[in-house]
């Protein structure tokens, strides 16, 4: 059973919603905005702390509102000082992870939308045991928001989102469309749409409805096949959804948007490496303003699936290449700490209960 606490988090509120809470406690709206800037600019994350704030209200947010709502449990740095990874627990015991990946003068934080997922891939850790929950907008939020407090001392601050972390954004769809407009409204984040990505295993319906939100993030489709026949063996969600239907809804979100289209395609050897297959998906995705991001396979223990070798990695990228597709070679960072894609899982000993499927 999930148990909440009873309070509500900080982090989930809108402005609207925190100006509606002061009047119905007789407090004037305005001072949504100063409690705001508290949060989200000068990343002071405890009440009693905020000093424009009579103290009498100061009390009232402490029992109200929970703030932070995440417990840091670890962090973990690659042996290059570039990737972090965070592992949080959350209200109810749960444990989800980010990534920060610094990357020039990028800051980078690839969250988790859900603790678990249902995509259930082939070759992602995230899945193995399926999905536990949804994340409530302030799980979401948090990840970014306490990231940038560790940032802010070192005078920085995070300018990129990718929703690459576990679980699938488009099925925990409102809420991970609250936290985009929390990302960049101005009196949060004020993170730029361009700067935000979505990354989905590929649900037509839910594609369509975000090209209708005109967010303008970038929309990134977990491809990995260049046929629906091998897509089926590697993602269940495949069975669902036949790959025409799948490019046309990207092509819409295309259209609607002007968004770049990025597919990914994790390689793995002798499934989806073969130069064939790399002729199929140039011809899959010829005409279409699109960039394919090649990933190798980063292994995942218990999994009986390998990296193709590097010559196959290099033929398969030029093979795409000579055929005008635009292709980019995801050099995979934090290895050495299970930081990369697909790599964050379920694997701590402290996670409690059973998955949802
Ligand atoms: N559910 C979403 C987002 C999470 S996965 C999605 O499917 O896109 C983020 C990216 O990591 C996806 O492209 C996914 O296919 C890739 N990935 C997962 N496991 C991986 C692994 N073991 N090696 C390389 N890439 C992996």
């Amino acid at each position: 059973m999930i148990s909440f606490p009873p309070m509500k988090a900080f982090c989930s509120l809108t402005l609207e919603d925190l100006s509606a809470w002061l009047q119905e406690k007789g407090e004037k709206p305005f001072i949504a905005k100063q409690l705001f800037e508290w949060v989200y600019q000068k990343l002071v994350l405890d009440f009693s702390l905020m000093s424009n704030i009579k103290k009498s209200l100061r009390e009232m947010l402490l029992k109200e509102f929970s703030l932070p709502l995440l417990k840091e449990k670890r962090v973990q740095t690659s042996s290059d000082n570039e990737t972090l990874k965070y592992l949080w627990e959350l209200p109810d015991g749960k444990l989800v992870e980010s990534v920060l990946i610094m990357s020039g003068e990028r800051r980078t934080v690839c969250v988790s939308s859900q603790v678990g997922c249902p995509a259930r891939c082939a070759f992602c850790a995230s899945g193995k045991e399926g999905l536990f929950r949804n994340l409530e907008k302030g799980e979401i939020i948090e990840q970014v928001l306490l990231i940038e407090k560790h940032l802010h001392a070192k005078g920085e601050r995070v300018s990129h989102i990718v929703f690459m972390g576990m679980g699938e954004p488009l099925e925990n769809y409102e809420t991970v469309v609250a936290s985009i407009d929390a990302l960049t409204n101005p009196a949060c984040f004020g993170i730029s749409a361009r700067r935000i990505t979505v990354s989905t295993v590929g649900i037509p319906e839910k594609i369509i409805r975000l090209a209708e939100e005109e967010l303008k993030v970038s929309l990134v489709l977990s491809l990995h096949a260049p046929n629906q026949h091998i897509r089926k063996k590697i993602i269940p969600y495949a069975r669902k959804y036949e790959l025409a239907e799948l490019l046309t809804a990207m092509d819409y979100y295309f259209a609607k948007t002007k968004r770049d289209v990025t597919f990914e395609y994790t390689l793995l050897k002798g499934i989806n490496d073969q130069p064939e297959h790399a002729d199929e998906l140039a011809e899959l995705l010829k005409n279409k303003q699109c960039t394919v991001n090649l990933i190798p396979y980063n292994p995942v223990d218990g999994l009986n699936l390998d990296r193709p070798p590097k010559e196959n990695i290099e033929d398969f990228k030029d093979r795409l290449e000579k055929k005008n597709i635009c292709t980019t070679w995801r050099y995979t960072k934090g290895k050495d700490i299970a930081a990369a894609c697909g790599q964050l899982a379920l694997q701590h000993p402290l996670q409690k209960t059973t998955p949802l499927q």
